[in-house]
């Protein structure tokens, strides 16, 4: 059993409780809530972690 932090909110969860997950750049997130999950797809540069890279034009 494994635990992964919300990015967005900061919460620790269950993977099996977690609203949905979001593959971005080959990296998983736990995303609480449908908020949770809002949040982080209209801004998912600022809640991805650094080693992955970001493209930008
Ligand atoms: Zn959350």
């Amino acid at each position: 059993m494994s635990t992964h932090i919300d990015p967005v909110c900061g919460k620790r969860m269950n993977v099996n409780k977690a609203h949905i997950v979001i593959t971005h750049e080959g990296q998983d997130y736990y995303l609480c809530c449908p908020l949770c999950q809002k949040e982080f797809e209209q801004n998912p540069a600022k809640y991805m972690q650094k080693k992955s890279k970001y493209k930008r034009r």
